[in-house]
């Protein structure tokens, strides 16, 4: 299975939108579930739909729940 990969020239330029901070790869949690992105100072994750990061704070899911 291959996971969609964020070039690196994007990745340089995400952050995550409440903190500002740098984001890091997360796997999917379960198969069919893509992978996304992993606010380490906030705890949040953010999807990645069709290889491309959802930034928004409406649809990142918590760490820790
Ligand atoms: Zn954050």
């Amino acid at each position: 299975m291959t996971v969609p990969s964020i070039p690196p020239a994007i990745r340089e330029i995400l952050a995550c939108p409440r903190c500002h901070g740098a984001l890091l790869d997360a796997p999917a949690e379960r198969v069919g579930e893509s992978a996304t992105l992993r606010c380490p100072t906030c705890a949040l994750r953010y999807p990645v739909r069709e290889g491309i990061p959802v930034l928004l704070l409406d649809q990142a899911r918590s760490d820790q729940g």
